[in-house]
């Protein structure tokens, strides 16, 4: 295992400011105390060691409070000593990403497997790995995050059930690591890329967030009271489960009457095959004949919209968060139901969770993997790894 030098964060207090330092920076010193509420002194203590150690600097874009009074020098991550490889795993291909501290993504390699059994696809993960390390400006990795969909036990490093990859127990951390002789983290897709938005994205600075992933599942990470939700029991924001959807079609998971029946691309491209007696209709054709305003195609993704808004607002009636991220591979298409997810989130909206702010980002497979890497970032500025 690599010989990583652990980022000084000894105490809450230097946790929190670190933390601060690396979602926010360049920041000023009393910027940092209003976020977090510690004294100046506080701050100081714990800036020391960061930039005695060479993880904080401070920037060189001095500027004073309105031109007057004593320049401050705004502090931040020092971002070329620790790079970090995220790798995101689908059925038939992984999509790896190297990153510097501050999760900017500064390469990306993918790798396809034959098969998606654990052999095949951590042989697969094991080239990414290699070959980001050599593109490194350290020659070095200091972590490797992985996102994998399904019940992944993070602590344990251990991915329980994907019935994506057809996988059960398998000990994932504990395998690449050998691989590789580098630390690694395993985290729930959905999670990760909701800890993305929490530090370095549009949650930035929402106390409450939720993000909804569609695509060919339908997800949702929650970010509440400080921390991205887990689950008690591994599960969690599984809102493509609910049971909102007529019962007649049978679910991935194999329950009737799931919102992912009506409302992923797999369903949405089902619906429209089966219509037009067109077995070989793929997603693009289906989002062609959408927008040349075929009725059955119109038909599906309205059918779509109205469910994803159903489950939509049932999320935020339950939980209240601050902003709802939409996120996906098929945003980019999102106009073709869109007025009818509004429209249904609107009508079973109650009261005031109505006012909660729904903003679209679309994410590819590499964002999904940078996720998996700003998992590493959260535990070395945590001073967990
Ligand atoms: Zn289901």
């Amino acid at each position: 295992m690599t010989d990583l030098e652990r980022i000084p964060v000894r105490s809450p207090a230097s946790v929190a400011v670190f933390r601060r330092i690396l979602t926010h920076g360049p920041i000023g010193r009393v910027d940092i105390a209003r976020a977090t509420g510690l004294s100046q002194a506080m701050i100081t203590k714990a800036v020391t060691p960061l930039m005695a150690a060479g993880f904080v600097e401070e920037s060189e874009f001095t500027r004073t409070e309105n031109g007057v009074g004593r320049p401050i020098s705004p502090l931040a991550v020092v971002r070329n000593r620790t790079y970090l490889a995220g790798i995101k795993v689908t059925a038939d291909r992984s999509y790896g990403v190297l990153t510097d501290l501050g999760a900017d993504p500064l390469a990306q390699v993918e790798a396809g497997h034959a098969n998606s059994g654990p052999d095949e696809v951590l042989r697969a993960m094991n080239q990414i790995a290699r070959e980001l390390r050599r593109r490194s400006p350290s020659g070095r990795l200091d972590g490797i995050g992985v996102a994998v969909s399904g019940d992944v036990d993070r602590a344990a490093g251990v991915v329980r059930d994907s019935p994506l990859l057809g996988w059960r127990s398998v000990p994932l951390r504990e395998r690449l690591q050998a691989l590789t002789g580098t630390p690694v983290t395993v985290e729930n897709d959905v999670r990760a890329l909701t800890l993305t938005e929490n530090m370095f994205g549009a949650g930035r600075d929402a106390a409450t967030l939720a993000v909804v992933t569609i695509g060919a599942g339908i997800g949702c990470g929650l970010f509440l009271n400080g921390r991205i939700v887990q689950g008690a029991h591994g599960v969690s924001g599984e809102i493509g489960h609910l049971p909102l959807a007529p019962g007649d079609l049978v679910c991935t998971c194999g329950r009737r009457g799931c919102v992912e029946t009506v409302a992923s691309t797999r369903a949405i491209v089902d619906r429209v095959r089966s219509a037009a007696g067109k077995a070989a209709l793929t997603i693009d054709d289906v989002f062609d004949l959408a927008r040349r305003g075929d009725p059955d195609a119109v038909a599906a993704f309205a059918a779509a919209g109205e469910m994803i808004g159903a489950a939509l607002a049932a999320l935020v009636n339950l939980v209240g968060p601050e902003l709802v991220i939409i996120a996906g591979e098929s945003v980019t298409e999102y106009d073709l139901y869109a007025d009818r997810l509004r429209a249904t989130f609107a009508e079973h909206a109650f009261g005031a969770a109505i006012d909660c702010d729904i903003v679209l980002t679309p994410h590819t497979f590499n964002d999904w993997a940078r996720g998996a890497a700003v998992c590493v970032i959260e535990e070395m500025a945590g001073g967990s790894l």
